[in-house]
């Protein structure tokens, strides 16, 4: 069996695994290098929904499906509308991520791309089914094994949700603005909403979330997606176009812990989403850009990434809504509507200063995030 040698493997070809080799495409530095992306998959499924606001025009305008520059936030007593500006809420389907990606590695000459499942990996030696490789360093997308297994020692919620696409026969949505959260529906008294993201007057995903450790029969999200069209939309006569449905890890578990000499973890598995809110896809962006930087200063690939104390303050979050998940809709409302909605991209972007977070902290107000603020920072 041959052995093919690289200067760079990644496995995985999703979210964090193309936006990487992309960037390295595109950045002379790497265009002697030999890369490899192997992914057990062919990546053409419109499997998930990437939503993200960003500042500006972007090479994601032109593969977004459709962006908002308004939203609301709905709680039991009130409606909430914000205006991003100068942000800009952005959706991108998967399938055309994919299909962008794949167009512009095709044309690269340095770049393998293979479909194989990774079994495990030895250092420098990637051992898939239908062959071995060799890299010198790898990016390995894999989630680790003992984060899936149970966890006693962190704290951990599980973002699960099911979407429709649905298409309306009346004109009944208002494309400019999308419902970040409304809690009026809500599974039992758990951090539960719906999420509303009209892409025409006629069409939207309609998404069912919760964040919690109970995963419900399918049919229950099934359940609770008729009910909110019906009660709040009073959309009586819709199609369903497509169905989605997913589960992110919302984790303060030490992903880092798995970085070795020549393997970097990325993604997911190397701690890239954002523990108090499940977003990563903007992430992966910026933290693409900055393994590039670092690989090209001779630092570790991994320095300072998803490391930082933000991790400390998303603990506090999981820490109060593990304990108390019925405090969600209080807590989410407190935090998308003060001070505004731009501090709390900011936040959430980790661009925000001390005195921003403690702003944040603050407008958090509750007994209980005082009392896993003390237990995170003084332990
Ligand atoms: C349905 C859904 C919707 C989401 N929506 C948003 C959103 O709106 N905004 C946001 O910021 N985040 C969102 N997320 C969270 C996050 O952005 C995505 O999960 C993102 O795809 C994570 O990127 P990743 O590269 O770590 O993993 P993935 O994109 O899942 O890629 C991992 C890749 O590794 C491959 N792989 C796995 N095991 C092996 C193996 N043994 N051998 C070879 N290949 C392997 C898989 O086939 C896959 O292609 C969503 C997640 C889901 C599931």
């Amino acid at each position: 069996m041959n052995h093919p040698q690289y200067d760079y493997a990644i496995i995985g070809a999703g979210a964090a695994g193309l936006q990487l080799t992309l960037k390295m495409i595109q950045d002379d530095f790497f265009s002697e290098k030999r890369i490899l992306i192997l992914d057990k998959d062919d990546k053409v499924a419109n499997d998930r929904t990437w939503c993200f606001w960003e500042k500006g025009e972007t090479i994601w305008d032109q593969l977004a499906t459709h962006t908002w520059s308004f939203g609301q936030f709905i709680n039991q007593e009130k409606t909430i509308d914000f205006e991003l500006t100068p942000y800009r809420y952005k959706m991108v389907r998967s399938a055309n991520f994919y299909a962008y990606a794949k167009a512009i590695i095709a044309k690269a000459e340095n770049v393998d791309w293979v479909k194989d499942s990774v079994g495990h990996i030895e250092e420098q030696s990637i051992i898939g089914t239908k062959n071995s490789y060799s890299a010198n360093h790898v990016f390995d997308s894999r989630i680790p094994e003992s984060f899936l297994e149970k966890q006693t020692k962190y704290h951990s919620l599980i973002q699960h949700f099911k979407g429709w696409f649905i298409q309306s026969e009346s004109t009944c949505f208002n494309p400019d603005s999308f419902v970040m959260m409304d809690y009026r529906l809500k599974w039992k008294d758990s951090t539960s909403f719906t999420y509303v993201l009209p892409i025409s007057e006629t069409e939207a995903l309609v998404e069912f979330t919760l964040f919690n450790n109970h995963l419900l029969p399918d049919d229950e999200y099934d359940e609770y997606l008729k009910k909110y069209i019906d009660q709040h939309l009073q959309l009586k006569t819709f199609q369903i176009k497509e169905v989605e449905q997913g589960q992110i890890p919302m984790s303060d578990y030490p992903f880092y812990k798995h970085h070795s000499k020549n393997i970097t973890k990325i993604g997911t598995a190397g701690g890239w989403v954002r523990p108090s809110s499940g977003y990563s896809f903007k992430n992966a962006d910026r933290y693409s850009s900055m393994m590039i930087e670092n690989i090209k200063s001779g630092n570790r690939p991994e320095k300072g990434i998803a490391t930082s104390r933000f991790r400390g303050y998303d603990s506090i979050f999981l820490n109060v809504l593990s304990k108390r998940n019925d405090l969600g809709e209080d807590i989410f409302t407190r935090l998308y509507t003060k001070p505004n909605i731009q501090s709390v991209f900011r936040f959430l972007d980790e661009e925000s200063n001390i005195s921003e977070d403690l702003r944040v902290m603050f407008s958090l107000n509750r007994p209980q995030f005082w009392k896993a603020f003390l237990s995170t920072f003084w332990r």
